[in-house]
């Protein structure tokens, strides 16, 4: 692994360059025992707030990986002002959405429990950690923001109408998806994808009324939750992001 930093990891905090640090313990077995790296190895480390760093591994034990941070090799950047609002489906459904949306760049995960939602459970912790695996893996170096989830009149009734709210509508009435994008290019936006039952008559009504809500369509063809999810986003991206 010499001289190759191909690791990359997220870590809480990454003091400056020069300082060392101690890895978390997780991380110390993922390092040492699984991917068999030792002192001199070099690895990524970003935290959220300073950027990407390179690390030297400088010493080991059985709990302890110690590492110097030699050199800053990205700044600090935040993603687009992009949100996703999604009704959880089911577990690997969900999963996909989370990773995806990391993936594609969407400053905020927020779940909305609607009234077709299946999904049980709603598990910030197991969304935290896929979205850090995706990031790390992508080369981002800030996290998207997961947010408690709430039912979908509540989430509504707080909303900032300063951020457009793009429905994703399957009933065919939503506008074409990238000219309303190219409409609202340099504001803030949330995308808000339905269940795997689509939104209910009463939640079109409640949602249509909502001044800052805007209708999408992504065509005739009904997709899967989290294939509109991953594609909305990508136009979002291709349209007002950072793929211009
Ligand atoms: N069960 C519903 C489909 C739900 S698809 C039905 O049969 O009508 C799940 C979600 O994906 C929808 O609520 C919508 O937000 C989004 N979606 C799927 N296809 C879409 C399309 N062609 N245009 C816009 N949104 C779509």
């Amino acid at each position: 692994m010499k001289n190759s930093p191909k690791i990359r990891l997220f870590c809480e905090a990454v003091p400056a360059v020069g300082q060392t640090l101690d890895l978390p313990e997780k991380a110390v077995h993922y390092l040492l025992n699984v991917m068999k790296l030792g002192r001199g190895d070099t690895l990524l480390l970003f935290d959220n707030r300073h950027g990407e760093f390179a690390a030297e591994i400088t010493e080991t034990g059985k709990k302890l990986c110690r590492t110097l941070i030699t050199e800053q090799t990205v700044p600090f950047s935040r993603s687009p002002d992009i949100w996703l609002v999604f009704a959880p489906v089911k577990k690997d459904k969900t999963d996909f959405i989370i990773e995806k949306s990391a993936e594609l760049g969407v400053r905020k995960l927020q779940p909305v429990i609607t009234a077709r939602t299946i999904s049980e459970k709603v598990r910030a912790d197991r969304y935290q950690a896929q979205a850090v695996e995706a990031c790390e893996q992508c080369r981002r170096v800030d996290l998207p923001e997961i947010g408690a989830a709430q039912p979908l009149a509540k989430l509504l009734q707080n909303w900032d109408s300063g951020r457009i709210l793009f429905l994703m509508d399957e009933s065919g009435q939503g506008a074409p998806v990238a000219e309303v994008f190219k409409s609202f290019r340099q504001q803030p936006a949330a995308i808000l994808v339905g269940p795997e039952g689509g939104f209910s008559p009463e939640e079109f009504a409640c949602l249509r009324a909502c001044p800052f809500v805007r209708g999408i369509s992504l065509g005739l063809r009904i997709l899967r939750a989290e294939t509109a999810a991953a594609a909305a986003l990508a136009c979002w991206q291709a349209v007002c992001g950072d793929w211009q």
